[in-house]
């Protein structure tokens, strides 16, 4: 509901304003009315702010990574729509109420580049050995026996399950790769994008921003024939693909489920990737889309500049099949077809040669690791060293959901190629070196870390995935989203860390117990380590599990 702004203060004056606890409205949406924690406990009053009013919030951490340093004594302010407007000292004069967040590091919201939220349910279930050699083929049977029985309902409580340990860890903003379309058996539901929305409804109730990544898939493979297992996923003509996907961009264009239950229209000004869900595109992989399928798609993404994600090179076989079928790799397929570019994200890449980390390069598109995925599957390990030296964009993915914890994904990107190399510091920039040469005397001063290998594995893990996905955050600049995320320098995991080793402390180190507060769009999600629907969340997931399992 949106109010118009001539409504006067209905309730409280400027001063009831400061010291209280305010509400923006979810999700960066322009709403003009905030509600207050009133006395006695349990009883809320609204206000509605004039125009005249100051009602911008000044939050005031110990440390704000900004600008590739910590910096202390500053303060971050955020407007009612959600957005950073500046990083000031002097922030008295300019803010409605100030958020003091005292013995914690305030960092950028991290970006998850690349989830399948529904895999949740497997959890635990994959970790034995099923077949002579286990492999990505044999975890994809146990992922098949999930995909195939979870209702729309089920889809909903096993989303928000992730997208709620996504939050606890710093997450603000996900990738969702969906590709659960149809009901089990194929048929499709009244609305051809039930599940989808499901997943959205998922990510709004939690508070995070999601990019739902619309998968095709037409095939088992290339002269492969039908999997009755696929039936949830397929969508044989490119047409309808693409009719579905229009219907989804609009309808959450127009309207995104708000966490109390409400469906709330965005106001018109509102940027896109200001909002809380947004569409892109995801052929699945090269082996489930054929060519001509896979031109169209991408055709409608530059139409409307959406994103592009696509599997690419994750396992050996799928290269072997790609020769196959078209004499190239799937790389030198996607280049030579002129399908690379800014907008498109290769997932795993994990499979590529140094020519082919090159075109990537020159065609300015992205790739998306998921360390822990790709551990955990056996798939490979990905060459981000190649990548980086040719100037990729590498961003981070949980995945398959083994486990939640993007910073792990991180130092896993470093410490898989350290075990391969046995080397250290494998991805460090050459500027690292040569300023690294000694151990620094300790000053405790704000160190630059624009060039330091942490910095380097935090930018894959917030601006990298931001670009990647196309949401506005990813870094604490004025004009971004609002979305951060608090670290208790007190933690066991960080403990003793100042300002000039805070970031490798937190990208080498960080458990996520460390985590205290997570804000989306100025709008706290999670408070002092907890999230407000944590308990339900669980309790319905459990409920689920029982039901798919035992
Ligand atoms: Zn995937």
């Amino acid at each position: 509901m949106l109010m118009p702004r001539s409504l006067s203060l209905l309730a409280g004056g400027s001063d009831v304003r400061r010291g209280v606890d305010l509400f923006a409205c979810p999700l960066a949406a322009a709403c003009f009315f905030m509600t207050v924690r009133a006395w006695p406990p349990g009883a809320t009053i609204k206000i509605f702010l004039p125009d005249n009013q100051p009602t911008l919030t000044a939050w005031l951490p110990d440390f704000i990574y900004t600008g590739g340093r910590f910096e202390s004594d500053l303060a971050l302010l955020s407007d009612r729509a959600g957005r950073i407007t500046q990083l000031t000292r002097g922030y008295d004069k300019l803010a409605a109420r100030v958020v003091r967040l005292k013995g914690r590091a305030l960092l950028p919201g991290l970006v998850n580049a690349h989830s399948h939220a529904f895999q949740r349910v497997i959890r635990g279930r994959t970790e034995r050995r099923s077949a002579s050699h286990d492999s990505f083929w044999t975890w994809r049977e146990m992922m098949y026996a999930a995909a195939t029985r979870l209702a729309p309902e089920d889809v909903y409580d096993a989303s928000r399950m992730a997208f709620l340990e996504m939050a606890a860890s710093g997450i603000t903003a996900v990738g969702e790769f969906h590709y659960l379309h149809h009901a089990p058996g194929g048929a499709r539901y009244a609305d051809e994008n039930e599940l989808a929305k499901q997943v959205v409804r998922a990510a709004a109730d939690v508070g995070i921003r999601i990019a739902l990544l619309r998968v095709a898939y037409a095939r088992a493979g290339w002269n492969a024939p039908p999997d009755a297992r696929q039936a949830r996923f397929i969508e044989r003509d490119p047409e309808a693909f693409l009719k579905q996907t229009e219907t989804l961009k609009n309808d959450l264009a127009r309207v995104a489920p708000a966490s109390d239950g409400a469906r709330r229209e965005f106001a018109a000004g509102d940027a896109e990737e200001a909002r809380g869900a947004w569409v892109g595109v995801a052929p699945h992989s090269v082996r489930a889309v054929p060519l001509d399928y896979l031109r169209e798609v991408c055709a409608f993404a530059a139409t409307h500049a959406l994103p592009v994600h696509m599997h690419v090179a994750e396992q050996p076989a799928e290269i072997a099949a790609c020769m196959e079928e078209h004499g190239r790799t799937p790389v030198a397929l996607l280049a030579g077809e002129g399908l690379l570019n800014e907008r498109f994200t290769a997932v795993h890449a994990v499979h590529i040669t140094p020519e082919e980390a090159r075109s990537l390069a020159a065609a300015h598109a992205h790739v998306c690791a998921c360390p822990t995925t790709e551990r955990n599957l056996g798939d490979g390990i990905v060459p981000a060293d190649l990548l980086l030296a040719a100037g990729v964009r590498v961003s981070l993915g949980t995945d398959s959901h083994t486990q939640i914890d993007l910073l792990e994904d991180a130092r896993e990107l470093e410490y898989h190629l350290r075990l391969q190399k046995l080397e250290r510091a494998v991805l460090a920039p050459e500027t690292d070196a040569a300023t690294n040469a000694l151990p620094a005397q300790t000053s405790h001063e704000p160190k630059d870390e624009t060039n330091s290998l942490a910095a380097r594995l935090f930018d894959c893990a917030t601006t990298n995935g931001a670009a990647g996905i196309g949401a506005n955050g990813g870094a604490l600049e004025p004009g971004r989203t609002a979305d951060f995320f608090t670290v208790a320098l007190d933690d066991l995991s960080i403990a003793g860390a100042a300002a000039d080793d805070l970031l490798p402390a937190v990208v080498f180190s960080l458990a996520r117990t460390a985590v205290r507060d997570v804000v989306v769009g100025g709008r706290p999600i999670v408070e002092d380590g907890q999230h407000r629907t944590r308990d339900e969340i669980i309790e319905r997931f459990t409920n689920l599990q029982r039901r798919l399992w035992r």
